[in-house]
């Protein structure tokens, strides 16, 4: 008798503490999206990401500059991170790949690149931006940081510090590069592991699929929210199987190893936020 009250009095605090260990969320009504302005008021502010694109009132504009994404490496697979933020699963490349166009003249380096995506089986939700209202299963956010400052962490503190590359999947063909980042997933199914390979960004992001996108000024999705983001949403998605997209949405956690509760990631999305009078252009080549 005494052992099983120990046992549930253990089991209580353990789920407690691991509830804690969140400072947001997204699935949980007390730390989720909704929640997220209590702790981080930025994310109540006017010019939040992600939004809902309407392509008819996003006019050509031509003062934006075409977007050149640079790498040393030219399609070689190099050495790559993948790590499990608790949030989503996260790549830094050990290369410095740069992206031009986004605020002229300034050059931005890569910081790394995340993935939002649904539910096992729930091909209509998954991505943050929607077109026409319309959500895609999956979006990659390839994060850039303002090479004038000397860190990521100084650029986050700069109103022209970030810009980043919103890229949607759709159901259709394997995506070969994308397995190599799939593979890894199983060794770091819980939030704080990471796991080492090499790939190639070159090979993910066609150049073809830079010739259109949709650029407007707004936000970090995810806490703290900082309105210092130049996005860059692409008009092209690329392709990924079903199989592959219910790999990502079956493999895993938002808690570490350890915890007592383990919860499953998926719909790691926040939802559209208002536009607010922003203007949405469109870059056409
Ligand atoms: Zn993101």
């Amino acid at each position: 008798m005494k052992y099983t009250l120990f046992f549930f009095t253990w089991n209580f605090m353990a789920v407690g503490l691991s509830r804690a260990d969140h400072d947001w969320c997204y699935i949980e009504l007390s730390c989720g999206p909704s929640a997220w302005a209590n702790k981080f008021p930025m994310c109540g502010n006017t010019h939040q990401s992600p939004i809902n694109i309407e392509t008819a009132s996003a006019k050509v504009n031509p003062d934006m500059k075409p977007l050149i994404f640079e790498s040393p490496s030219q399609h070689k697979t190099r050495e790559a991170t993948v790590t499990n933020n608790g949030h989503s699963f996260d790549v830094k490349l050990k290369e410095d790949y740069t992206l031009r166009g986004a605020l002229h003249p300034a050059i931005f380096k890569l910081k790394s690149f995340h993935f939002h995506f649904g539910a096992p089986g729930r091909l209509t939700k998954g991505s943050e931006h929607r077109i026409n209202k319309k959500a895609y299963p999956m979006e990659m956010h390839i994060v850039f940081y303002n090479s004038n400052y000397k860190s990521a962490d100084e650029a986050m503190q700069h109103d022209d510090g970030l810009a980043v590359l919103g890229v949607f999947f759709e159901v259709g063909a394997k995506n070969y590069v994308m397995q190599t980042i799939i593979d890894q997933l199983p060794n770091i199914k819980y939030k704080g592991q990471s796991a080492v390979f090499s790939m190639s960004l070159d090979d993910l992001l066609p150049r073809r699929l830079l010739s259109s996108y949709y650029g407007y000024k707004g936000s970090l999705t995810t806490p703290p929210c900082t309105e210092n983001v130049a996005w860059r949403v692409l008009a092209q998605p690329l392709k990924i199987s079903k199989k592959q997209l219910k790999t990502i949405t079956k493999s895993l956690y938002y808690t570490r190893a350890n915890d007592h509760h383990k919860e499953r990631m998926w719909n790691n999305y926040r939802p559209v936020q208002p536009l607010n009078k922003r203007v949405v252009s469109h870059y056409l080549k």
